[in-house]
């Protein structure tokens, strides 16, 4: 053997990288409670949830007992594309902010749909593929998600239809065009391909659309179409799971130079990155092992942590989904039109929802327009230009190290970047003209939407 030849060994080493996912349910003594059945109030059985969902996705969903689930090879093949992700030192925000405290960011924007939900598309189409379905069907709001399940589906081969609000298909088109770029059908709705679009376009002609509507349309096609099942982007446990990756991956890179986060910050819009990035970290603490602060940061417009009700609620606007036991303001609850900050989602992962009420993460709200700030704060010394959604991470870890500068406390942070804010510009434009304004809903606003929470 040669010495100099390029140590190719070296270079495809996942050693930073896990090669199983880490369920935290089964370290949980509190485990989430079951997702019902609409209808008959009981737990969805495998069979029921098998309509829906891929038989191998049901069966993730429902475990809380296995702690590793292997990561199957073409999906570590598919990773090794855009991971391990960066997990970057903020040097030149911590002096920029004087603060002895360490910040580190976990980094999910380093692929080209922009975010950590290419980690659970790839998985979820793997699946599809390997059920032998011709396609999966999802809805999608502002595109991450589409972006990332089409890019997933271009790789495997699979047929991928995407059901958009149509509001955002006429106001987002470079979204839009990056989807079907990657070889997706986009269809604006309500559209006339589904039996409940046709309904809701005789009844209120003219809509622009809303996302319960997109859903509804999704999930009627995989229901009536056996070659297709419905795959959704966060909340579920499923997608919690996937995104273990990026908590495996900080967890085994910090270790490795000996760094001990103390605060731990994501974002939470259905809690998937959050979930992810803290599961391993979670898991020691529930074994009593170590700790850590872990703060959920959400949006002031739309406060499910801190302002909503731990109940059953509908995950849809439609009401055709199953109920979960989750912080929720209520299934109607729209949040202002004026919030450009993504994380919209009215209720939260059942998961993160069981450890929150047991008092194992704190959860704050921050308003858009310190959101912005701390963005640009952020794009002008470190150079990645956020999204939205990760910046409120970045606000409070901003905020926290700013803290350690009064006291002095020589703090590690780390929090997740998850993603790019490149096809959220009109959202900066109003930030950067001094437009953008900020909105938090009164308590009468939460109170009726609450009202209307189905009796369980
Ligand atoms: C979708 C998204 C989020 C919020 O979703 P979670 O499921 O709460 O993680 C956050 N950041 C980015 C960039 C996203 O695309």
């Amino acid at each position: 053997m040669s010495d100099n030849k390029i140590p190719y060994k070296i270079y495809l080493e996942e050693e930073e990288m896990p090669k199983a996912w880490y369920n935290l349910r089964a370290d949980m003594k509190n485990k989430p409670a079951p997702l019902l059945n609409p209808g008959t109030l009981q737990p969805l059985t495998v069979e029921e949830l098998s309509g829906i969902f891929c038989r191998e996705l049901v069966e993730q969903e429902l475990d809380e007992t296995t702690p590793f689930i292997p990561i199957p090879d073409e999906i570590l093949s598919f990773y090794r594309m855009y991971r391990p992700s960066p997990l970057v030192r903020a040097y030149c925000l911590e002096e920029k902010l004087q603060t002895p405290a360490k910040i580190y960011y976990k980094f999910e924007g380093n692929n080209t749909s922009g975010s950590h939900k290419l980690n659970s598309a790839i998985a979820q189409a793997y699946y599809a593929k390997k059920q032998g379905l011709k396609g999966v069907t999802t809805e999608t709001g502002a595109g991450q998600w589409g972006s990332a399940l089409s890019m997933a589906c271009a790789y495997l081969g699979l047929d991928c239809k995407l059901y958009i609000v149509k509001l955002y298909y006429e106001q987002k088109p470079f979204r839009r065009e990056v989807m079907r770029t990657y070889g997706a059908s986009v269809v604006p709705s309500p559209s006339d391909t589904t039996e409940v679009g046709r309904k809701i376009l005789a009844e209120h002609p003219g809509t622009t659309g809303s996302l319960g509507c997109a859903i509804s349309e999704a999930v009627e096609v995989s229901v009536k179409d056996p070659d297709y099942r419905y795959v959704l982007g966060s909340v579920l446990n499923q997608v919690l799971l996937h995104q273990s990756v990026i908590g495996l991956e900080s967890k085994i890179a910090m270790d490795k130079y000996g760094i001990h986060p103390d605060v731990i910050i994501g974002c939470a819009g259905g809690g998937s990155n959050l979930g992810g990035l803290i599961a391993p970290f979670m898991g020691e603490k529930l074994r009593g092992e170590a700790d850590y602060r872990i703060i959920a940061v959400e949006p002031a417009s739309c406060p499910s942590f801190t302002r909503g009700t731990y109940a059953y609620d509908f995950c849809d606007t439609g009401k055709i989904c199953p109920l979960a036991k989750m912080y929720t303001l209520g299934s109607d609850f729209i949040p202002s039109p004026n919030h450009a900050g993504g994380l919209r989602f009215h209720g939260m992962s059942t998961t993160l929802s069981q450890l929150y009420h047991d008092g194992f993460m704190e959860a704050t709200s921050v308003e858009q327009t310190s959101v912005f700030e701390a963005a640009e704060q952020f794009a002008r010394v470190e150079g990645i230009l956020p999204a939205p959604e990760s910046s409120h991470a970045i606000r409070v870890a901003i905020d926290e190290a700013l803290k350690c500068k009064e006291t002095g406390e020589e703090k590690t942070i780390l929090f997740g970047l998850t993603g790019t804010g490149y096809f959220d510009m009109v959202a900066y434009e109003k930030f950067n003209n001094g437009e953008m304004s900020d909105y938090i809903p009164s308590d009468e606003d939460i109170a009726a939407s609450i009202a209307k929470l189905p009796t369980v």
